[in-house]
């Protein structure tokens, strides 16, 4: 069933550019194998990134460039065809277990151990220590009918609903529906089904989020 509710424009424009931490690239990317819209924006997005690259006004070349490349092509080490590093994925949602295929590397194979309780109805698996690039990304097991907290953000956050469904003040969050919070979001989430709601929770660190938009469009405009 295709999701309902998405990362917004400028959050999939900046992981089609690849400037978001590790921490929300995986929320994306794991999104994106469980929703075909997505995918498809992304994909225009990146068209658009070539159209871009194709409008530049073209340089002569110099008379060796063509034996230089090829030099540097053969010296190069192999890499995967796939030129981005940010987590893209092909489309396939679930191979290699339960999980979307850009979390499984994260998870692991033996999940069922890692579950540590946090509060009572709430477990939690931490994917991303905050240390690592300034994001943290967790993974949440909430009970039937728990409520969590009323609260706020410190940054910007996404929680991508993997089984069960949550609900809050904005909506109705089943599996593969996104819910992105920022510093001015508060709201109290419950576990509304009678099964165990688990998702993905991946947040930024302040300034990354603050510094987005500019780093985001500085190699368009030269800002
Ligand atoms: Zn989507």
């Amino acid at each position: 069933m295709t999701p309902k509710h998405h990362p917004s424009d400028a959050m999939l424009v900046a992981y089609g550019a690849g400037s978001l931490g590790e921490a929300l690239s995986l929320a994306v990317a794991a999104h994106l194998a469980l929703c075909p819209v997505c995918r498809r924006a992304v994909a225009d997005i990146d068209a658009l990134g070539g159209v871009l690259l194709d409008e530049l006004p073209p340089r002569p070349l110099e008379d060796d460039a063509l034996a230089r490349t090829l030099a540097r092509i053969d010296a190069a080490p192999d890499r995967p065809a796939h030129g981005h590093n940010h987590g893209h994925t092909d489309g396939h949602a679930t191979c290699g277990g339960p999980w979307p295929a850009p979390l499984a590397p994260y998870v692991g194979p033996a999940a069922e151990t890692r579950w540590q309780r946090l509060a009572p109805g709430v477990r939690r698996i931490s994917l991303l220590p905050r240390s690592r690039h300034g994001g943290t990304a967790q993974l949440l097991r909430i009970a039937p009918g728990t409520t969590l907290p009323h609260h706020g953000h410190g940054s910007l956050e996404l929680t991508l609903v993997l089984s069960g469904s949550f609900a809050d003040e904005f909506g109705r969050y089943a599996p593969g529906d996104i819910a992105e919070a920022d510093a001015a979001t508060r709201h109290q989430p419950i576990a509304d089904t009678d099964q165990d709601c688990v998702c993905l929770i991946a947040t930024d660190a302040p300034l990354r989020f603050t510094s987005l938009v500019s780093r985001l469009f500085q190699p368009l405009f030269g800002m």
